[in-house]
């Protein structure tokens, strides 16, 4: 028996693709979204219940919203740091607690897109 039949006669596994499930309900898709920038699901629980007690017609914003937000948990610095006004050099950069409060931000209003959460 040659290699190629007996290649023949190896019954093959199934292959079973399964694309990504959808997310279809959007708090879930937010929380993914959260999750996936390194929050705790408890964090991302919380910033999302914020945002959503965030009254219609309230402007301020949250860093995690924003394209220009940078870094990671703990770590979070802002990549439009001049035009934001918190810093005068990118050393100083850095947001710390500031990526958990609502507010208006030079920075932001003149960021070309803003991240879907
Ligand atoms: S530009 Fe403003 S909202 Fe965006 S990451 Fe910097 S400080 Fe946060």
């Amino acid at each position: 028996m040659t290699w190629l039949e007996r290649l023949k006669t190896i019954e093959q596994a199934p292959v079973i693709l399964q694309a990504p499930r959808p997310i279809d309900d959007p708090k879930q898709l937010r929380l993914a979204r959260l999750t996936n920038k390194g929050l705790s699901l408890d964090e991302a629980k919380e910033v999302n219940q914020r945002l959503d007690l965030r009254t219609q017609g309230d402007d301020r914003i949250l860093c995690y919203e924003c394209h220009h937000l940078k870094g990671y948990v703990g770590l979070w610095r802002c990549g439009n740091w001049r035009k934001a006004g918190i810093a005068i050099r990118e050393a100083g950069a850095g947001l710390g607690d500031m990526v958990n409060l609502f507010q208006r931000c030079n920075g932001f209003n003149q960021s070309i897109k803003k991240v879907e959460l």
